[in-house]
């Protein structure tokens, strides 16, 4: 399984840090996990393309983890990019819903062409999808919102938090993993409810007991501290600073 780090940001978007997108490739799959703004340029400078997504899995419905599913499902009509490969479009209750919507207001230029588009749903539990195991899990950041453990067929495991508070959820799902994908927020001295800061993701990797965890989901403020060295206060374990366009082997 490889892991490649799309956008280490935020709704601030920074030269250094797009907003929040990773990929993940198990075998012949790929699965996209949030796509803010910028996720579609920068599965490009990735050297992949839109066209292989499998699946585009998302944690809730704040703009800076969604917005680029217009541009994905818009690409994807182009008829010189037909997809030879469906899409399945997996998110918390309300997915549809927010689907439906954007194809009114977008008046059908997103509606699928070439592919078959299916939606499913999730508030907890998981799916099996023979490649890998999908499990879904509520957190505490807004309501619905969901984080994602996937497990391939060889055992081998990463957890993404999307936005999270500290929560028993999210030690829950991360229990034992291999990577843990957690958002950082901000710095220790900075708290903002629904959202982690360095402390506070490090004391989820330590009651998880993951064996690498990667920070990500960093406001502008983060570079200019010693995240590493304040989330070690907490963890002793393998710590990893998301940077866009990382790959991680897992
Ligand atoms: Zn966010
Ligand atoms: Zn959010």
């Amino acid at each position: 399984m490889k892991l490649t780090i799309l956008g280490s940001g935020t709704a601030i978007v920074t030269a250094r840090r797009g907003s929040s997108g990773s990929l993940i490739k198990i075998d012949d799959k790929t699965l996209l996990l949030d796509g803010g703004s910028g996720t579609m340029r920068k599965i490009a400078e990735a050297s992949s393309s839109f066209k292989e997504i499998d699946y585009a899995i998302y944690t809730h419905f704040h703009p800076d983890h969604v917005t680029d599913l217009i541009s994905l499902l818009f690409a994807l009509r182009i008829p010189s990019n037909h997809k030879s490969k469906d899409l399945t479009v997996i998110g918390p209750t309300g997915m549809k819903k927010f689907h439906r919507e954007l194809a009114k207001v977008f008046d059908d230029y997103i509606d699928p062409r070439g592919y078959e588009l299916t939606i499913k749903e999730l508030s907890g539990g998981y799916l099996d999808f023979g490649n890998f195991k999908l499990t879904s899990s509520l957190i505490n950041h807004h309501e619905g919102s969901l984080a994602y453990r996937v497990e391939t067929k060889d055992g081998k495991t990463i957890v993404y938090s999307g936005d999270t508070d500290y929560c028993e959820n999210i030690v829950d799902l991360a229990r034992d993993v291999d990577v843990l994908l957690l958002e950082c927020s901000y710095p220790k001295h900075i708290k903002v409810d629904g959202h982690l800061n360095s402390t506070l993701a490090g004391k989820v990797a330590r009651e998880s007991n993951c064996k690498k965890l990667i920070l990500t989901h960093f406001y502008p403020i983060c570079d200019d501290y010693d995240i590493l060295g304040e989330c070690r206060e907490e963890f002793s374990g393998e710590i990893v600073i998301a940077e866009d366009l990382m790959t991680i082997d897992v």
